[in-house]
């Protein structure tokens, strides 16, 4: 279980995110949809704590991190015991970046396998048969021992996605995955994204693909203002859109 409570954050005098409160059952896909700029990032990155919240409370699997007693000194520095809380949430989910974020010296496999054995402290050779299954996985099986720059971008997509599942975080984050593929490219990433939600990850994404939330998400939350404005199954909130805020949303969208 997800459990996001009254989240809050500012970037000085900007207040992003005001209060957004949800929750998000196992196996379960949650996209999150809104205007640019309203803080769909900023949220994503709070609940693994690359960013954070000035206030709320972020549960994810048995870590729970409430951050009205996290608090970044002038300089940004956080207590050693406070750092240790962040680091603690973190574990528990796995980012896909709107670029991806790769090592660019560094092979597909070598990629993929970083995570679990520098910071997991996972043995060498279990870290590598898992990265080939992991690769596999998202139909990169033969070009693991590529460099990132021999790859497609929706190639070193999935590779970010394999890497991201390779520390078996409880969580999925993606931010707007897609965005910066060429359109050819979208949907080989949309198709393993499709394949993870099928195969019961728990898994939040940011995204402006509307067919794909309709046809995969769970519920879909629209975010506008700092706030969640409407918030329900893609049935509802995509095709029937209660707000006036959501319908002109949507309206732009498509
Ligand atoms: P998009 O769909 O365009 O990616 P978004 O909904 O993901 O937008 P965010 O990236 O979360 O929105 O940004 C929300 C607001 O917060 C923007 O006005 C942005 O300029 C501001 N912001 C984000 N990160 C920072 C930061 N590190 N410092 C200052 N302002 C920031």
């Amino acid at each position: 279980l997800v459990e996001v409570q009254h989240l809050a954050k500012s970037f000085g005098d900007h207040e992003v995110i005001t209060d957004i409160s949800f929750t998000v059952d196992p196996g379960t896909v949650t996209c999150v949809i809104g205007p640019s700029g309203s803080g769909k990032t900023t949220l994503l990155r709070s609940l693994n704590a690359l960013e954070v919240p000035d206030r709320g409370v972020v549960r994810i699997g048995g870590t729970t991190v409430d951050f009205a007693g996290i608090n970044p000194g002038p300089r940004g520095r956080l207590p050693r015991p406070q750092r240790a809380e962040l680091m603690a949430l973190r574990r528990h989910s796995g980012m896909v970046f709107q670029a991806h974020h790769l090592f660019p010296h560094k092979t597909a496999l070598e990629n993929v396998i970083e995570g679990p054995v520098v910071v997991q402290g996972e043995p060498l050779d279990e870290a590598t048969a898992r990265a080939r299954e992991l690769l596999d996985k998202v139909g990169l099986a033969e070009h693991a021992d590529k460099y990132p720059f021999q790859l497609s971008g929706g190639q070193q997509q999935r590779v970010g996605i394999a890497r991201a599942l390779a520390i078996r975080p409880d969580l999925v984050l993606f931010d707007e995955p897609t965005s910066a593929l060429d359109p050819e490219l979208v949907g080989d990433v949309l198709g393993v994204m499709k394949t993870l939600a099928s195969e019961g990850w728990t898994m939040v994404v940011v995204t402006h693909e509307l067919r794909f939330a309709q046809q995969v998400a769970d519920q879909v939350l629209f975010i506008d203002g700092g706030v969640i404005v409407e918030q329900g199954p893609p049935q509802d909130v995509i095709a029937n859109p209660q707000h006036p805020r959501t319908r002109t949303f949507l309206t732009r969208l498509l």
